[in-house]
């Protein structure tokens, strides 16, 4: 057989490749098997799979619908003005940019967009759970720029507005991000709004993580309040890998401009037929239940685990990730992880705010609901979690607990079938 007819599982790459056909069969099953708590991953859908996978990955088509380098664009144009007509009615948005490649991407096209090299950029620090792309040192972004971090209290571990305050006022950040990769709590974007126009500073928002709660309302949303608003499609959007940007139509050309011809060459078409798929679904009130649900579920963990002695950052959560410290009970993040994984329990070790450890080695773990929800698992599962995890963590070293809890894990996760896998 030539091709995938579609009715038979990949029988194309079976037989032309049968290493990677059996080493995506194993990650398969490690979908299925494991319960995955890392809070920026997800289950796309089949559909979605589908798209990303098709035959527009073939196509060329730099520029833009009706501006294109290429002829043959008949259908490329209408996948992406869809994609765009979607994301425009679930965001509410001026203008949105589908051709980041990702997340990272799509923020280097608001820094072409809006700043020379050298100029002054401020935003979470990567310690207190910013992402690398808003001015760490060890980014393009913390090189090319000067960077003036702000960070969380002390007191609650809430970012410090006043703080942002003052550092904006002394630095006059020409960028300010307002974006975070592992802060459990609710952004206040007008707070950030009246800073940024204080200073004269551009604002943009980063809402990679949090992109499927605002496209809902289960988060309050940036749109038209920020200058632009840059997010990854594969986290709670439940979208393929990529990136998106939404502005006010006044930015709308730099924006486009900065993606291609600035950073970028030809979108990738097959993954931009993907987030239309996921933007259609979005649109559904389903997936509005669906991110309640992911919130639901990561303040019922929190309270599990709270309940069993441990040290949730701040106290809990108001989105779909919970941040552990886990001083108090001995174990680093690293092996807790590493343990967590043996048992089928998969998340990541992560530095919490003021971690007197190292990075590659820091005190916590950040614990996410996106993908675990997506499966239909409700507050019975997040209890069960909390168990495991409280006996894996008092005992990260008894193999024979850490398999017997993977069989468990997998004979629960059984009863959860997941969206887009297929065994
Ligand atoms: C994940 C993330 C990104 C980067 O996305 P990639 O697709 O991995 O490049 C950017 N910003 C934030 C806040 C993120 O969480």
């Amino acid at each position: 057989m030539a091709f995938n007819d579609g009715k038979t599982k990949d029988p194309a790459l079976a037989s032309a490749d049968p290493e990677i056909a059996r080493l995506i069969e194993e990650e398969n099953r490690r979908e299925h098997e494991s319960m995955r708590l890392i809070a920026s991953e997800n289950y796309a859908s089949r559909a979605v799979l589908e798209a990303s996978g098709s035959c527009l990955t073939n196509k060329y088509s730099e520029g833009y619908a009706h501006k294109r380098y290429y002829e043959g664009q008949a259908v490329i144009d209408q996948v992406e003005e869809l994609a765009i007509a979607r994301l425009k009615t679930l965001f509410g948005a001026e203008h949105v940019n589908v051709q980041p490649y990702s997340g990272s991407p799509a923020n280097l096209a608001v820094y072409l967009a809006f700043c020379n090299a050298g100029d002054t950029v401020m935003g979470l620090a990567l310690a207190a759970g910013g992402h690398l792309t808003h001015g760490h040192t060890v980014s393009i972004t913390g090189k090319y720029f000067k960077s003036v971090p702000y960070g969380v209290r002390k007191s609650d571990y809430r970012i410090d507005m006043d703080q942002v305050r003052a550092l904006a006022k002394e630095h006059r950040p020409k960028l300010l991000w307002c974006g975070t990769t592992a802060y459990p709590r609710t952004l206040d974007f007008k707070a950030f709004r009246e800073i940024a126009d204080e200073v004269g500073a551009v604002l943009a928002a980063d809402i990679a993580h949090i992109s499927g709660l605002v496209a809902t309302g289960v988060h309050p949303s940036p749109i038209g309040i920020a200058d632009v608003v840059t997010s990854t499609t594969h986290k709670t959007f439940r979208g393929p890998r990529g990136g998106m940007i939404f502005c006010k139509k006044e930015h709308a050309a730099a924006i486009d401009k900065a993606v291609f011809p600035g950073l970028q060459g030809g979108p990738h078409n097959h993954t931009t037929a993907g987030i239309a798929v996921a933007a259609k679904e979005a649109l559904e009130p389903s997936f509005k239940t669906y991110c309640q649900e992911v919130v639901v579920n990561a303040k019922a963990l929190g309270e599990a685990l709270v309940s069993r002695g441990f040290d949730v950052v701040s106290g809990g959560t108001d989105n779909h990730l919970l941040l552990i410290d886990l001083t108090n009970k001995g174990l680093p993040g690293k092996p807790a992880a590493q343990a967590l994984d043996k048992a089928g329990i998969v998340l990541n070790y992560n530095a919490v705010p003021f971690d007197p450890r190292k990075p590659f080695d820091p005190s916590g773990l950040r614990i996410g609901t996106p993908a675990v929800t997506s499966r239909g698992m409700g507050r019975p599962e997040m209890e069960r979690l909390a168990t495991w995890m409280d006996a894996v963590v008092k005992a990260p070293t008894d193999e024979s607990l850490l398999a017997r809890i993977a069989g468990e894990v997998k004979e629960a996760c059984g009863h959860f079938p997941a969206p887009g896998i297929r065994l």
